[in-house]
């Protein structure tokens, strides 16, 4: 499929907007466009009620819909950044508090739990929910109390107009606004693993990430788990401690390089975890669009096929943190930002921090920019943690605005 119209579809996907996709040239495809009178169209085509789309494109449907318009103020009280969920859950409190609020995200809301099928863990819903869905209706909540969503808009930096002056935010469409208090929610990228038909099995035996609630689910089922660092090792010791049978499987020849001694050593001992060093997935197995087996081959190239009931992928991600040293916003070794406590040093805040009192909590280095959800230290990388944090900041800033003497 043609790149764009991979990105088309993938649009609609995670916009949680139904939709029928028929493949150019198949009968469905060719019966519409004759019924439409659009033989001749230039595709593809989107047909949406009575209207048209000739040679489609995220931007155009995106223009149809109403959607590509600049910010509606100069000046908000409060600028997102990141319409995840921790930046959507910030929106729908600051917003029903009466803040004028502005969510900018470079791509569609959602982030990264709109790639997930279903969010089989998020409170309240016992049957789950899809991540795009979920997205859908916070931002639809967030702009009934009447936040502003900015879509494929992304915030390329900053200007600082003084301390205590609403800081100007540089909007890549190549206009500018300013806030009193700046959220930056822009979350991690996964490391995504490339291996044929893994997309699809996304949340139907196979799942970037390993929370305690999936162990519980695995109890007596055979798992693979992939990766090597802290929290694969902390996942495969989650599922055997809930009698999961575990192969771990580890493209390095040894443990220690990226995972602390107190897990290896408790690794080493369970007699369920079956640890392979040097040895890599090529396979994933299913039937009926779920999983049912992997094959994995060693650096010696032999191969294995197995069947299992789960594949868990920990092998890492990379926050997106690159603007952090041009902003003066302090992170850590692996590239995550400092917020509140952790940024104090024997109980002295850095000796940028510029205010009598310590950073509030989730508030960063620079006084009145709060960072929420996995961008952050020490964040757990769920969706409900994220949404917490995000309505956690949405109560912290008020400290700030009455600092600035802000009323609202
Ligand atoms: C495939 C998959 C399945 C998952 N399944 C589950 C699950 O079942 N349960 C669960 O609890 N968690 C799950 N997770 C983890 C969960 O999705 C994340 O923990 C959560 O989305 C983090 O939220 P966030 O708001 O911090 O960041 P993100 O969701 O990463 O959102 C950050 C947003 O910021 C935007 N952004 C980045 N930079 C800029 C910029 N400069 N300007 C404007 N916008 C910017 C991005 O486009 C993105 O939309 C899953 C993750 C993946 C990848």
């Amino acid at each position: 499929m043609d790149a764009e119209h991979y990105r088309l579809r993938d649009f609609l996907t995670r916009s949680a907007q139904p939709y029928e996709w028929h493949e150019a040239g198949s009968a469905d495809a060719d019966q519409l466009l004759e019924k439409l009178g659009l033989e001749a169209a230039a595709l593809p085509v989107l047909i949406d009620g009575e209207q048209s789309l000739q040679a489609a494109t995220v931007e155009s449907v995106m223009t149809a819909w109403g959607g590509n318009q600049p910010a509606k103020r100069k000046h908000y009280d409060f600028v997102v950044i990141g319409a995840g969920p921790a930046g959507l859950a910030a929106a729908v409190y600051a917003a029903s508090d009466g803040l004028s609020t502005l969510v900018c995200d470079r791509d569609l809301p959602g982030g990264q739990a709109s790639y997930a099928t279903m969010i089989e863990n998020f409170f309240g819903f016992p049957d789950g929910i899809g991540g795009a869905e979920l997205a859908r209706l916070a931002g639809r909540q967030a702009e009934g109390f009447g936040a502003e969503l900015l879509l494929m808009r992304a915030v390329n930096g900053s200007r600082l107009n003084g301390q205590d002056e609403p800081v100007g935010l540089l909007i890549d469409d190549g206009s500018e606004v300013t806030a009193s208090v700046v959220l930056a929610a822009p979350g991690i990228d996964w490391a995504r693993l490339e291996l044929d038909g893994l997309d699809d099995l996304i949340g139907d035996g196979v799942y970037y990430g390993a929370g305690r609630s999936e162990a519980a689910q695995c109890a007596g089922q055979d798992v693979v788990v992939v990766g090597a660092g802290n929290s694969a090792g902390q996942a495969v010791l989650n599922f055997a401690n809930q009698t999961a049978r575990v192969t771990m499987l580890i493209r390095g020849d040894r443990l220690s390089k990226s995972m602390s001694a107190y897990l290896i050593e408790r690794i080493e001992k369970h007699p369920l975890i079956d640890v392979r060093l040097e040895t890599q997935l090529t396979e994933l197995h299913s039937n009926d669009g779920g999983l049912t087996g992997v094959t994995f081959a060693d650096s010696g190239g032999k191969s294995e096929t197995r069947a299992v009931d789960g594949v868990f992928l920990c092998i890492g991600g990379r926050p997106h943190t690159e603007w952090c040293s041009r902003e003066h916003v302090h992170i850590d070794d692996r590239g995550y930002i400092l917020t509140g406590q952790d940024l104090l040093k024997d109980g002295k805040a850095p000796d940028c921090w510029p205010l009598e009192r310590d950073p509030l909590p989730l508030e960063t280095s620079r006084v009145g920019l709060f960072a929420a959800g996995d961008v952050r230290h020490g964040s757990t990388k769920r969706v409900a943690a994220a949404v917490g944090e995000g309505s956690m900041v949405a109560s912290l800033i008020f400290s700030r605005l009455a600092e600035l003497g802000v009323t609202y």
